[in-house]
């Protein structure tokens, strides 16, 4: 029987750092099939998944049906603050089992691939909008404890990484766990909300705020989230807030 010393401990551990990549290699987010090395999603898998392509909606990004919309129906009936917005993805069946293992489980190739591929198709938008700073939507702080982290944080994080800019992932604050909001109408889930956050009072006295930001999160539906957080961001003097999630739901029209 082999006993275990420190030394073969040790010996151990180093083996495993440079084994295990090898033994555990990644699988694709989408399929779950074994990747190349370096490789984020499969070669088949990126082919088939939905990305945004024009024509998008003038606000949110969304994808409308004709070029000639300048607004999704979403925007029309509620139009929005926020000044643009782009997304990634279409929320369906083939990008929502990845969204979901992303909340759970932290995943920092997805955190990669996403923001890597969002830049890639975006940053022509993003020097126009030539944001100072990004801010992700908060969770309440017993969620963020509970899953251990904030999946709109980490997105946020590597895009400021990304194009230099600074992230406040503390700015905005949500004070209350809301519940689930399908039962209330639009205008009555939107008041809602705008009571959920709020700016840390850390914040509150920020002597050079920044004239722009890029507020990001995970998921886009209807946009109620971003429009509270845009108010709240408006309130507290940043004038231009611009939107960007990862997946984006199309329009209910
Ligand atoms: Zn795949
Ligand atoms: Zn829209």
């Amino acid at each position: 029987m082999m006993i275990r010393t420190h030394k073969s401990h040790t010996i151990r551990k180093r083996i495993g750092r440079i084994f295990l990549p090898i033994l555990f290699p990644r699988h694709c987010p989408v399929c779950g099939d074994l990747l190349p090395y370096g490789d984020k999603v499969c070669a088949t898998c990126y082919r088939k998944l939905p990305f945004v392509r024009p024509p998008r909606c003038l606000k949110c990004g969304k994808p409308v049906l004709d070029a000639s919309e300048e607004y999704c129906y979403d925007c029309k009936v509620f139009p929005k603050s926020f000044h643009g917005g782009c997304s990634l993805l279409l929320y369906n069946q083939l990008t929502q089992p990845a969204m979901v293992d992303y909340k759970y489980h932290n995943r920092r190739v997805l955190t990669d691939f996403y923001t890597e591929e969002l830049l890639d198709r975006y940053l022509p938008f993003f020097r126009i909008w030539r944001p100072e700073a990004v801010i992700p939507v908060p969770v309440h702080e017993a969620k963020k404890k509970q899953r251990g982290y904030n999946q709109a944080e980490l997105l946020s994080g590597s895009i400021a990484d990304l194009l230099g800019i600074r992230h406040y992932p503390d700015l905005l604050v949500r004070r209350i766990n809301t519940l689930p909001q399908k039962q209330f109408t639009p205008q009555a889930r939107l008041n809602n909300l705008q009571k959920a956050f709020v700016i840390h009072p850390s914040f509150r006295d920020m002597a050079k705020k920044p004239a722009r930001v890029l507020l990001v999160d995970d998921i886009y539906t209807t946009g109620a989230t971003m429009e509270a957080c845009t108010r709240v961001l408006h309130r507290f003097g940043i004038r231009q807030v611009y939107i960007c999630t990862v997946c984006i739901g199309v329009s209910r029209e």
